[in-house]
């Protein structure tokens, strides 16, 4: 049985954070991990140059069943504190857009960074190994592994969510939540692609491949079960099942079974009225074809998509009915569709749900079974697109690094 002042499960963004960090400040720390390549989402994430961070982090960019929860690690750990690590690190990097903090290089030296802390820490790193069980008593954590056991006193959990299983995603972290009686926010695929149903969707699917700006919303029950609108304006793509691209992602995480969502294809139109009138202007002064007054404002595929099947837009628009128009202009800014599901963890970037953070410290991501943590992803916590799910693991890992110093230190005064 070897001893460790903390061991961590999960060599992932925020498992090698933690890892590094506490063995940085002394701790003897021991990292595990079953898959054989470590922090394999990190290398993939941000099409393989990794968006580490978003500048403009707040606890706003965050869903789960407690928002606010978020709020200290956050504000403990900032983006510009990981800049400032990344920047120590010489690695070069760019704002792409709206805050999203990319590498130029590659992910590959998010990692190299993250691995060069838990040396310099002294972290024991074991992978892939597996965990066979873990059991508690007398204040130790006593995990077997395909390897020799291990004891400690601190315990975390970084194993992550569901999401792209065939890169080491298992739902351990749950299991070990459960055994010690935690409660687990039912998880699901969050930042993915939404399918339709096989009757609705054909007629769009050859637009596979064409992408819009576009505004997507849908409705989510707020507190006291109060509908409360959520609203993303980004890309919007087409994909041979349903629709994907930012905005999609951005919603997905939002949508529930059952729920419709709405699609403005004319995001700088204004809404459906200011769409009409643009549409009544453009009709008093031209005599060209619906379709290619509608070039002005959408790719070429999408205007003969909404307008063929209608014989009235068939014509040059001087000619159509505001009827027609008015509908039309409906039909652009007020898509309103039904998906039938998500694409699945298969496709998923994250998962929502996750350990409830009614059982876990908001300072110090200890729960309430004692010396028992839960970092990154793993938690009910979860960004949007745009770094904010890597900030996340970074502060969340920092948080608890720290409190397991200060624990470390009070059980060594008591014992
Ligand atoms: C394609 C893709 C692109 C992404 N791009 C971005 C991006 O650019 N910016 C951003 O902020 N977020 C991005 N994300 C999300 C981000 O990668 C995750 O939120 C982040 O990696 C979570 O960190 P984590 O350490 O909690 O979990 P992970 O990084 O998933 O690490 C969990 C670790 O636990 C290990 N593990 C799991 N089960 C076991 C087990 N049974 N035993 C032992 N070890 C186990 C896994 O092998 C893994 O190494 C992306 C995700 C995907 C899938």
């Amino acid at each position: 049985m070897q001893d460790f002042d903390a061991i961590v499960i999960g060599a992932g963004a925020a498992g090698l954070f933690c890892a590094g960090q506490a063995g940085l400040r002394g701790l003897r720390v021991l990292l595990i991990d079953h898959h054989p390549k470590v922090a394999e989402k990190i290398r993939i994430s941000g099409g393989g140059r990794c968006n580490f961070t978003n500048i403009g982090t707040t606890h706003q960019q965050f869903l789960g069943e407690n928002p606010n929860f978020c709020r200290s690690a956050l504000s403990r750990y900032t983006p510009q504190d990981f800049v400032d690590l990344v920047r120590e690190h010489q690695i070069a990097f760019h704002e792409k857009h709206k805050g999203q903090l990319f590498c130029d290089t590659s992910a590959e030296d998010i990692i190299a960074m993250l691995l060069k802390l838990c040396a310099q820490g002294r972290v024991e790193r074991w992978q892939p190994c597996r965990i066979h069980d873990i059991e508690h008593s007398d204040g130790l954590y006593r995990i077997t592994t395909d390897r020799d056991p291990v004891r400690s006193a601190q315990l975390v959990v970084a194993t992550g969510g569901l999401s792209i299983p065939k890169i080491g995603a298992t739902d351990l972290g749950y299991r070990i939540a459960r055994q010690f009686g935690l409660r687990v926010v039912e998880p699901r695929p969050a930042l993915v692609p939404l399918v339709f149903d096989n009757t609705a969707w054909p007629r769009f699917a050859d637009l596979a491949g064409v992408a819009v700006p576009a505004r997507v919303s849908t409705q989510t029950p707020g507190k006291g079960r109060k509908l409360h609108e959520q609203v993303f304006d980004e890309d919007l793509l087409f994909t041979h099942r349903g629709l994907s691209g930012p905005a999609v992602l951005q919603i997905s995480s939002y949508w529930r079974p059952g729920a419709s969502i709405r699609v403005d294809l004319v995001a700088s139109s204004g809404g459906t009225e200011p769409m009409y009138r643009k549409l009544l202007t453009v009709k008093s002064t031209s005599r060209k074809q619906v379709v290619n007054e509608l070039t002005g404002w959408l790719p070429a595929r999408l205007a003969q998509a909404w307008t063929e099947g209608d014989e009235r837009l068939g014509r040059a628009i001087c000619d159509v009915p505001d009827k027609a128009l008015s509908q039309l202009a409906q039909n652009l800014t007020d898509w309103q569709l039904q998906p039938s599901d998500t694409e699945g963890y298969r496709k998923a970037e994250v998962t929502a749900g996750g350990v409830d953070t009614r059982d876990l410290s908001s300072q110090t991501l200890e729960s309430t079974h004692p010396g028992l943590y839960f970092i990154g992803e793993v938690v009910d916590v979860t960004g949007w697109l745009g770094g904010y799910n890597f900030q996340w693991a970074w502060a969340s890992a920092q948080a608890c690094a720290q409190a397991m110093v200060s624990r470390h230190a009070t059980l060594g005064r008591t014992a």
